[in-house]
């Protein structure tokens, strides 16, 4: 059978958190070996460690959704470090930028700090990161041409 990897899934979602277990077992037996489960929110953050303590196929990744910036607590990034001393399997999770029709109403500014806070410490770790959106790439290529 073919191994696959789920590199980017939502299995945290409060939506579908409970039928995770059938979600897991079904995907395995098509051959799903790996998931990337990526946070979106400090609020989801426990549910993706905790998947990950329950299910050896989860690869836990921690990120800060555009959309989310706005709700994170003063001490998220404090928060953040914890989850990633206490997983040192985790990686970088959903972060980007977003100027859609949500993300506009964020602002942009704000959205690029946070990214950057967010590649530097993963590269301060050395851990995966898991990029949302082509505008990030396109801002840090012309970052680095100048
Ligand atoms: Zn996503």
């Amino acid at each position: 059978m073919l191994r696959l990897f789920d590199a980017h899934c939502h299995l945290q979602d409060p939506r579908i958190l409970s039928k995770a277990p059938q979600l897991i077992k079904t995907a395995q037996d098509t051959g799903v070996a790996y998931f990337a489960v990526n946070g979106v929110s400090e609020q989801d953050w426990h549910s993706v460690k905790h998947l990950a303590q329950t299910y050896p196929s989860v690869i836990p990744c921690f990120g800060l959704h555009p959309w989310y910036v706005k709700e994170r607590s003063p001490n998220w990034f404090k928060t953040l470090r914890e989850y990633f001393d206490s997983t040192p399997s985790a990686a970088v999770g959903e972060i980007g930028v977003d100027k859609g029709s949500r993300g506009r109403n964020i602002d942009f500014t704000e959205q690029l700090l946070e990214v950057h806070q967010w590649l530097k410490m993963a590269e301060a770790r050395q851990a995966s990161k898991l990029v949302e959106a082509t505008q990030v790439v396109r801002f840090f290529s012309k970052e680095k041409k100048k």
